[in-house]
């Protein structure tokens, strides 16, 4: 049980201290008031000297208080204990006190210090000072581990106020259409007038919808920092919460908060932790209970909502096909915005939103980088860029040149360079013939895009060495041929290993993955077999994450698929053979200059393959 008390801790020791201290202080008080307590002698000393001008005894007769007129000319007020058979009232008569007039004596004690008074100094003073910093201890506690931005009570909403998201459209590069339609949200928010003159009503929600890392918590960023409104910005897992019946609460409690601040933004990200479809969610039982519970309460606060008030609803998702139907209906998120990952242009211009931050040699071609990446994220070209800048700091630059960023764009697609790893030299020939054979079938091949670097420097990710390809332009659609091809290309490895070695390696084990994938997907997926037309015998469920595909269909169907998908890689494998079989010497004369070099260009590849025939440098034993 006393786990999860870490906080409270410190806080315990705090009040105890401050508690000894205030019973200190009332220790020392007594000395430190008007009233002096002195001994019966001194009295007696000061009697003698002529000095007292009043005495008091209490009723019991144990205590006196005294006023004496000292050498300084001060009267001051002390008190000291008698013993109580003392006959006070007679020995005073036998002396005269200050200015030579007679003692006055009296049974009535002056009160000490006024209770009351000293009470309020001594104890209440101190304790309200101890329990208000205390308390201000706490709050700032709290504050460092609920992050920098306000808490408000039991939702951990943050809210962001334009300044702080720090974002804007400017950052986001790319992305033109979710721009576009989140500008739209950001105008209502302004002026909303504007709409409400013609009848139309804002959407309630939006949702951005794409794979990972391609800026969508950065677009409603953006957007708050825009439309210069309160921002709540909540992630999906934290309204999952151990305590059943707290996620609902949450939701409620964010709801209220928002409403009363409208026009505001709620921003949810990783909106699937909660909105997961609450069927099938998990056989006997029902599924998760408190999730549901949450989400059910998310739908009626939604419900709840007068969307013309101006509280606009931003989620984030990578898994769109997982949410609840309830959610996307007209109403609730209707309007989809979908966030893809870049184009070329798209690439380009986020290098260069990044490049920003970094000092950039003049000549720098980023279209060569955009073009060196089709595929890459958002988060992926940012990481290049720092990449790059690592590496020129390593270099002792402050300026960062192309090769920063060449090397940067291979550090994030295969890893860093394993200069320390010891490849014996017979390895190595079989790896750079492998390597040549790809970039060979791939360029023998007129569809196929040319290769723009070939290195055999072993990479951290395991790699031994690769083959870069990269398309001139974009392509969205994928021909037959195109596919057909890339089996090819991928099968060329292998060929080469058997046609140079007569034997082969494990080396292939990524290219068989992937000519494999690709195949399949021919199959089920593309309708490119001629034995199964149109049908559609796959479902990909998690685009955005890679694509689970799940056969539907039956076994016998599942047989000739396989049968199907060997039959294509087979006649691929054939035909990268055949290319290598063909042009031999090329292979033997790029493998050697491969060798020689670990790391050849694509230019200079494709130089070497269009010589004509030199002798042969070196053949395979
Ligand atoms: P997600 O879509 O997974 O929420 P993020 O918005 O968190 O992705 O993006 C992560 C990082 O990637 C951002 O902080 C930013 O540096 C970079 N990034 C992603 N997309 C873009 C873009 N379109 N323009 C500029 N930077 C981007
Ligand atoms: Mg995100
Ligand atoms: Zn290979």
């Amino acid at each position: 049980m006393q786990q999860t008390k870490g906080p409270q801790k410190p806080l315990v020791i705090f009040f105890a201290l401050g508690l000894f201290l205030v019973v200190m202080l009332n220790a020392l008080l007594p000395s430190l008031s008007r009233t002096q307590q002195v001994p019966y002698s001194q009295f007696l000393q000061m009697l003698e000297q002529g000095q007292i001008v009043e005495v008091q005894q209490n009723a019991t007769g144990d205590e006196i208080a005294f006023l004496a007129k000292e050498a300084d000319g001060k009267t001051r007020y002390y008190t000291a204990g008698v013993l109580t058979e003392t006959d006070l009232s007679s020995i005073l008569t036998q002396y005269t006190g200050a200015d030579g007039k007679p003692i006055v004596f009296g049974r009535e004690m002056p009160p000490k210090n006024s209770s009351l008074l000293s009470f309020v100094f001594s104890w209440l003073i101190p304790t309200a000072l101890l329990f208000g910093s205390g308390f201000l201890l706490m709050r700032m506690m709290q504050k460092k581990m609920g992050g920098n931005a306000m808490s408000f009570g039991k939702s951990t909403a943050k809210v962001y106020v334009q300044a702080q998201t720090g974002k804007t459209f400017a950052d986001v590069a790319g992305q033109d259409e979710a721009k576009e339609a989140l500008a739209e949200i950001v105008d209502f928010l302004h002026s909303p007038d504007k709409y409400r003159s013609v009848g139309a009503v804002m959407p309630k929600g939006a949702l951005l919808v794409g794979p990972p890392g391609t800026g969508k918590t950065l677009l409603a960023k953006a957007v708050a920092g825009e439309a210069g409104v309160p921002f709540f910005s909540i992630a999906g897992s934290e309204f999952v919460e151990m305590f059943v019946g707290m996620g609902a609460a949450r939701v409620r409690d964010l709801f209220k908060q928002a409403s009363q601040k409208a026009p505001c933004i709620v921003f949810i990200d990783e909106i699937d932790t909660i909105g997961k479809s609450r069927d099938g969610a998990g056989g006997i039982g029902g599924g998760n209970d408190e999730r549901e519970q949450t989400l059910n309460q998310l739908l009626t606060e939604m419900d709840g909502f007068d969307g013309s008030k101006g509280v606009i609803i931003l989620a984030a998702t990578n898994r769109p096909d997982s949410l609840d139907k309830a959610l996307l209906r007209p109403g609730r998120f209707d309007r989809r915005i979908p966030v893809e990952l870049p184009d070329l242009a798209g690439r380009e211009a986020i290098l260069k939103v990044h490049c920003k931050k970094i000092m950039l040699e003049e000549n720098v071609n980023l279209t060569a980088i955009a073009r060196a990446t089709s595929g890459t994220s958002g988060a992926e070209l940012a990481n290049i860029v720092n990449e790059a800048a690592l590496r020129a700091v390593k270099c002792n630059r402050r300026i960062v040149n192309q090769s920063d960023l060449e090397e940067a764009v291979e550090v994030v697609v295969a890893g860093y360079q394993r200069k320390g790893k010891v490849i014996s030299p017979k390895e190595k020939r079989i790896v750079a013939y492998h390597e040549i054979g790809h970039a060979l079938v791939a360029a023998k091949q007129t569809n196929s895009a040319p290769v723009t670097k070939i290195t055999i420097i072993p990479r951290t990710s395991g790699a031994l060495g690769y083959t870069m390809q990269v398309p001139e332009e974009d392509t969205n659609l994928l021909s037959k041929e195109e596919a057909f091809n890339k089996i090819a290309t991928y099968t060329g490895g292998r060929a080469a290993e058997e046609l140079i070695f007569g034997t082969f390696t494990s080396g292939a084990s990524n290219d068989i993955e992937q000519a494999t994938r690709l195949a399949r997907s021919m199959v089920t997926r593309l309708g490119m077999s001629s034995e199964f037309d149109m049908m559609a015998l796959e479902t990909v469920s998690n685009q955005y994450l890679g694509g689970d595909a799940s056969l539907s269909c039956s076994a016998d169907t599942a047989a000739r698929i396989d049968a199907e998908v060997l039959s294509i890689i087979k006649s691929a494998h054939q035909k990268a053979t055949q290319i290598l079989t063909e042009n031999q010497d090329a292979l033997h004369r790029l493998a050697a200059f491969l060798l020689e070099r670990e790391t050849i260009t694509g230019q200079e590849f494709m130089e070497l393959l269009e010589q004509p025939q030199l002798p042969v440098a070196e053949t395979a034993e």
